[in-house]
């Protein structure tokens, strides 16, 4: 097990569950966090681990080379993990080349520092654990699942550009023998999601009494999994995988939306009934759909779970179950955020920098 690790943008949702599952597993880790804190960036997630002295928060910009080989040379990290990225599809519609400077050229910008530090310090036992997903492959047929083979065929600039740091990570290895792993990994929920996304969006809107905006006919399936099952597929690539190898992570999940709109309403007509007695399934709204919009997408995860023997540890029942209820519980996590997006839209600041 390695136990020193830098990983990029650990203040965002899947990072920040990372850093606390790794915390919370193991007592012998030192964890590094380095984010830009861009709008996804959130330093609340980690407060509950801010004051242990095995977590380190450097804030800086993957884009910035020498900022990042100055972290590497002052803490000397075994691995990193690299979940920096703008994320978010439909942002990259609106603003595409931000994803490509990050995506593409900051993991560009890491893997060279990395190059040199190995290097530098002749380090012969290290991992580069790259954090992509499945939409680099496109849309899928039905009865079709993408497997560690599957062709490239990126439909939006966010996920054409992860496609572009997937062959970088991939030419870095060829070319320099850079100790690279690529995860594929399908939608993820869970808590600390930022609420742009699917579900927490439809969560928080519920419970504001605010429409559930849902794109085209709702019939885009995506296959779910669970963040913490994510979190610890990445630890056993991490330790067990082979250098140079593609894996694929999903939660053999595959739901439409709509039918995840509707089990989040139900869940929440029971456990926070609305005062006017109706359900929120009549907050449903259909709205035009997005550009160049993928209808399926589904993992095959045969490889991971035969060759590191893992397997996802929540079904949808119970993983849904679990975020509704911590964003009940945590209000006050995505009302600040709501709260700090209205004050930076009221003096007119650019709220995607
Ligand atoms: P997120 O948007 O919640 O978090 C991204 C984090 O990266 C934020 O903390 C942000 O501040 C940081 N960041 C962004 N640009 C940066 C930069 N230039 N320098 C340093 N830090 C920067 O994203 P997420 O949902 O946690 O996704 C993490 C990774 O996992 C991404 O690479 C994403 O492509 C991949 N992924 C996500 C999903 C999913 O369902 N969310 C599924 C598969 C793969």
């Amino acid at each position: 097990m390695k136990s020193k690790l830098l990983i990029t943008g650990g203040c965002g949702f899947i990072g920040s569950n990372f850093i606390l599952h790794c915390l919370k597993n193991f007592s012998d880790i030192k964890i590094f966090n380095y984010d830009k804190l861009t709008y996804a960036g959130n330093t609340d997630n980690l407060l509950s681990v801010s004051n242990n002295s095995n977590y380190h928060f450097i804030n800086h910009d993957i884009c910035d080379g020498k900022a990042f080989s100055k972290a590497l040379e002052a803490n000397k990290p075994e691995a990193i993990i690299h979940f920096a990225a703008e994320s978010h599809v439909d942002r990259s519609i609106d603003e595409p080349l931000n994803f490509v400077k990050t995506n593409a050229l900051g993991t560009a910008t890491i893997l060279d520092a990395t190059h040199h530090y190995m290097l530098s310090n002749k380090l012969d036992n290290f991992k580069f654990i790259h954090v992509s997903t499945d939409e680099v492959f496109g849309s899928l047929d039905k009865d079709k699942f993408f497997t560690e083979q599957s062709k490239y065929s990126p439909s939006s600039p966010y996920s054409a550009s992860k496609a572009c740091s997937d062959h970088l990570v991939g030419a870095w290895h060829k070319t320099y023998n850079t100790p690279v792993i690529t995860t594929h990994c399908s939608n993820n929920y869970g808590p600390f999601q930022f609420p742009e996304k699917l579900i927490p969006l439809m969560i928080s809107n519920c419970i504001d009494e605010k429409p559930l905006p849902i794109y085209g006919n709702g019939e885009n399936i995506r296959d779910w999994l669970f963040v913490e099952d994510h979190c610890r597929a990445i630890l056993d690539v991490l330790n067990h995988g082979n250098l140079g190898e593609k894996y694929n992570i999903g939660g053999n999940n595959e739901i439409k939306n709509i039918d995840i709109v509707m089990k989040i309403c139900s869940f929440l007509d029971k456990a926070k009934p609305r005062n006017n007695g109706s359900s929120y399934k009549d907050l449903i709204s259909f709205v035009d759909d997005r550009p160049g919009h993928d209808l399926r997408y589904a993992i095959d995860s045969t490889k991971i779970q035969n060759q590191l023997n893992w397997e996802p540890l929540e079904t949808f029942e119970s993983g849904i179950a679990k975020t509704i209820e911590w964003y009940l519980d945590n209000e006050n996590w995505w009302r600040n955020i709501q709260q700090k997006k209205y004050n930076q839209e009221r003096l007119g600041l650019n709220i995607n920098s």
